[in-house]
């Protein structure tokens, strides 16, 4: 075994905000057999800091679906609801370096000022309102206050999947939230330490997700910390080609799961998805070790519906 290669640590990262789907579930199987084709190590972490969102329920739901399909990890689960300090302390590092400052803008204050429309139904470019502020502002602020990031750049990366990507932050959000007027950490913020602390090589998730990790990559070298490699796959879509969301349809896996489908099916079809195997047939996600590669995978969005179907026939 090769010893930088037996090093690797991927995370399963649910969020509890409703039912895992076949997306997620294809994210965390490639995620999952990332370490375990190199004998490395899997962290299972919850990420439930936006307290509005999450489900009651959900948490233990999407644990109960992991082990169904068969998946384990060495660490965990980590819930981020417990780790607030952690977060805080990254925070109070970025005041003391006046990389963030005090945002009273809403969301509509935001909208209003966007002078373009926003590219990729993301949020719009932050306007730069507050920016002016210094991180001793805070204490005369009367209304609720964020805390923003100054982006100053956009870093590029190499991502495993998607190869060399650049996307200008300009047009991604501007400046961003690290810190919610509403008192909890942003899901870019928490993230980064997170992964950081967990000694994670190798973030695996969706491609919609892309235009986080230049911001990450901002934090991580604000803070001092190493950034792992980027594998971004592409999304799963329902037979109207919509991408899946986890407060509907029938796509849940909690669903297959009380209807009796064998999770093995449901990992073949995964595994056919991906181009490891020629066509769907019963496995166990460690069947899969030997066959793992992302070079299989195809580039453009899985549609799910004709899997599903069969599971379900
Ligand atoms: N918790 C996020 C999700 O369920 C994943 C975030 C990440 O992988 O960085 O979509």
């Amino acid at each position: 075994m090769d010893g930088a290669q037996a090093d690797v640590v991927t995370r399963l990262a649910p969020s509890p905000t409703g039912s895992q789907h076949f997306g997620n579930a294809r994210t965390y199987l490639i995620s999952w057999l990332m370490a375990r084709s190199v004998a490395g190590r899997v962290i299972l972490r919850v990420e439930d800091i936006d307290a509005g969102r999450t489900r009651p329920g959900a948490i233990d739901e999407a644990v109960l679906d992991l082990r169904w399909l068969g998946l384990d990890w060495d660490e965990g689960p980590i819930v981020q609801s417990r780790r607030l300090p952690l977060y805080e302390s990254a925070l109070a590092r970025l005041q003391a370096a006046e990389l963030v400052y005090p945002c009273t803008c809403t969301r509509a204050d935001i909208a209003a000022a966007a002078s373009a429309p926003h590219e990729q139904g993301g949020e719009p470019t932050y306007p730069g309102t507050c920016a002016r502020r210094r991180v001793a502002d805070a204490a005369t602020l009367t209304r609720p206050f964020a805390w923003r990031f100054r982006v100053d750049h956009s870093p590029a990366f190499v991502d495993r999947f998607v190869g060399a990507v650049a996307l200008d932050l300009g047009r991604f959000g501007g400046d961003f939230v690290v810190w919610k007027s509403a008192g909890e950490p942003a899901y870019q913020l928490a993230v980064v330490v997170d992964d950081a602390a967990g000694g994670v090589t190798d973030v695996v998730r969706g491609d919609d997700l892309l235009p986080s990790t230049p911001r990450q990559l901002l934090l991580y070298h604000a803070l001092g910390l190493n950034p792992p490699r980027f594998t971004h796959v592409p999304l799963v879509l329902d037979a109207e080609g919509r991408r899946l969301a986890k407060r509907q349809g029938g796509h849940h896996l909690s669903a297959l799961r009380t209807a009796g489908v064998a999770p093995e099916v449901v990992i073949g079809h995964l595994a056919a998805s991906c181009g490891w195997i020629d066509s769907p047939r019963p496995m166990r996600p460690a069947d899969l070790i030997p066959l793992f590669s992302l070079d299989t995978i195809p580039r453009t969005p899985w549609v799910v519906h004709a899997a599903l179907a069969a599971t379900l026939s």
